[in-house]
């Protein structure tokens, strides 16, 4: 079977048996084209009339969309418009026209092709996915300045498919007739992909990141899709497809299990209260997160700011945002990460020599101690969104006490100076670390002491204590939280968070899976923060167990000698609570550089 199976990332769930449909898209081909000096002011004319009918033709989507999918889906085509009318872009395309007198759609394509490099360059999976919407704006203005209506792929979608294609864009999505979609496979796209997003409000089961999956999959081929695991099995017996869909019985018993209790508090059968917060990557993902009830936000990641631009971020547009979240989640916390950047993604004012290693180099706190003005910005802008919010200040990676000696006489100076300058800020502001390296993590007592509370980033600290790179698909099955070691300091940051009673979370994957859930809780965590969509199923994993039963288990797991162990011990233990087939396509973690939100 394994030849037959294939695999990317589970984004929307559900199981799906039909014929594939292979659609095979490409960028319009833009022939080389200059313009006389004299005709250059009509191709400026001629782009802005272009962008503005794709902007109204966006619009229209747009409402389509919260028809569809809703309110906060629609807000998806929010960010394509504003790619579209991005002023530095347009402005350079108008440049373009007018120095080199080329016509609208070859300098469009231009410097669509040269922010396509750019964002590719960095390597960031968010920017990535805005990949998909980046080259979806730009199919749409060349078609339009080629005059070629915009082409509708679904025209040979007579029956219902499973549609196959690299690349599917949002637009796409919403359009597709959706009695006549079964599921969506694509090469590119991860989980926070818009389309990925969309694919879930909509109910559809779909897999992205399935590489090489045009060439696996022939066209018309029977498939099953399971959009929770991320597979695609080509080819199913009988036997295949009578278990797949015995399976979808069960989704569906979960998902409707997990719905009965959304609005319930995540309480244990033995009265503990455990607070779930969410992971806020982007900004589109606030509303995700209070749509699933966030009790605030455990990890605000801020990088989006910087990557793939070329200028840093103002104070006000961070002052901004962090209000914009606080006010989002008034009465809980919001734990704002500082910039997590370096190695692979520096924001772009900074050039660094390329480093053997940039995942043990100039990165996250380093990065911003050595350029404090980067990092004093961040604390302002925080300090003074903080004025009428609960905001926390979190530390990335850190590995030494000074790193948070240093932070917090930053912090201290610029609420000083925001003092005397008469602007309204919070005196003071929580400054807690993460604890992702296993120095943090051994030294648990000594940064907990320093600091006013700690997180725990799973993934990193797993990365760092395995030597297991967590993007390398090739380590995958050793990049695993259970191993022993990575539990035993996860025992040592709990235990030395409570003897000083502060506060102690996990932000990493890890607590957005049930058996580590109940691991963690057993270890002694009462916090969790995990991607929005992971809540529900935490929520209804918290109500189904009791930290007793939780703290014998661990206890039974920190003495085990394999990962493999410890999850064997898990698996024993919640069985007793838990119908384990329920949550078996749950039980595994994403692997990936930086881990994607799992879909609304
Ligand atoms: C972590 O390392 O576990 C974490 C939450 O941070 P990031 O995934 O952003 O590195
Ligand atoms: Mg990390």
């Amino acid at each position: 079977m394994s030849d037959r199976l294939l695999k990317g990332i589970g984004v929307s769930p559900g199981i799906a048996i039909g014929q594939a449909l292979v659609l095979r898209t490409t960028m319009p081909d833009v022939p080389h084209r200059v313009v006389p000096r004299l005709r250059v002011g009509k191709e400026v004319r001629r782009l802005r009339a272009a962008v503005s009918d794709v902007r109204r033709h966006l619009v229209e989507l747009k409402l389509k969309t919260v028809d569809r999918a809703g309110v906060d889906e629609a807000r998806i085509f929010d960010a394509q418009i504003m790619m579209l009318e991005d002023k530095d872009f347009l402005a350079g395309v108008e440049e373009l026209i007018r120095e080199n007198h080329l016509a609208a759609e070859k300098a469009y394509e231009f410097k669509a092709l040269e922010m396509r490099d750019l964002w590719d360059g960095t390597g960031s999976p968010r920017l990535k996915d805005r990949l998909v919407d980046l080259n979806s704006v730009t199919v749409r203005v060349l078609e339009h300045l080629l005059h070629r209506g915009t082409t509708e792929m679904w025209d040979e979608l007579t029956e219902a498919r499973v549609i196959v294609a690299r690349e599917i864009a949002p637009g796409l999505t919403v359009q597709l007739p959706r009695d006549r979609v079964l599921a969506i496979v694509s090469e590119e796209g991860t989980r926070t992909s818009h389309a990925a997003i969309l694919a879930h409000s909509m109910g559809i089961p779909a897999v992205m990141g399935l590489a090489g999956a045009m060439d696996r999959i022939e066209p018309a081929a029977v498939v099953i899709v399971d959009g929770g695991r991320g597979t695609v099995l080509l080819h199913p017996t009988d036997e295949e497809l009578a278990e797949a869909r015995q399976d979808e019985v069960r989704r569906r018993e979960l998902a409707s299990q997990v719905a009965d209790v959304a609005d319930h508090p995540a309480v244990t059968l033995d009265g503990a209260r455990i607070a779930l917060r969410g992971n806020v990557d982007v900004p589109d993902e606030v509303d995700v997160a209070r749509a699933h009830r966030a009790e605030g936000v455990g990890l605000l990641r801020t990088e989006f700011f910087i990557t793939g631009r070329n200028a840093l971020p103002s104070e006000e547009e961070q002052v901004k945002y962090f209000r914009r979240v606080g006010e989002a989640f008034a009465g809980h916390p919001v734990v704002i990460r500082t910039y997590d950047v370096g190695g692979d993604k520096l924001p772009a004012p900074f050039v660094a020599p390329a480093e053997a290693n940039p995942f043990l180099g100039w990165r996250a706190i380093r990065v911003c101690l050595d350029q404090p003005e980067l990092l004093r910005t961040q604390v302002r802008a925080i300090l003074r969104a903080g004025a009428r919010a609960n905001l926390w200040l979190m530390i990335p990676l850190v590995t030494r006490l000074d790193e948070v000696e240093r932070t917090r006489a930053i912090v201290h100076e610029e609420a000083a100076k925001l003092a005397a300058q008469g602007i309204e800020a919070a005196r003071t502001i929580p400054v807690g670390v993460m604890i992702e390296t296993p120095a943090a993590a051994v030294l648990a007592d000594r940064f907990v002491a320093e600091s006013d509370f700690v997180s725990v980033g799973t993934n990193d600290l797993t990365q760092y204590t395995l030597v297991v790179d967590r993007g390398n698909a090739r380590l995958a099955d050793r990049f695993t939280p259970h191993d022993p070691s990575v539990l035993r300091l996860l025992k040592n940051v709990a235990d030395a968070a409570r003897a000083a009673g502060k506060p102690a979370s996990v932000c990493g994957e890890m607590a957005s899976e049930p058996l580590s859930a109940f691991l963690l809780m057993g270890l002694g965590y009462d916090t969790f923060s995990v991607a929005p969509p992971a809540l529900p199923l935490i929520r209804w994993t918290v109500r189904r167990v009791s930290v007793s039963h939780a703290r014998t288990s661990a206890h039974a797991a920190l003495g085990a000698r394999s990962a493999e162990e410890v999850l064997d011990i898990l698996r024993l233990a919640l069985a007793q609570a838990v119908d384990l087939k329920l949550i078996e396509p749950h039980a595994r973690l994403p692997v990936g550089p930086r881990p994607a939100s799992l879909p609304l």
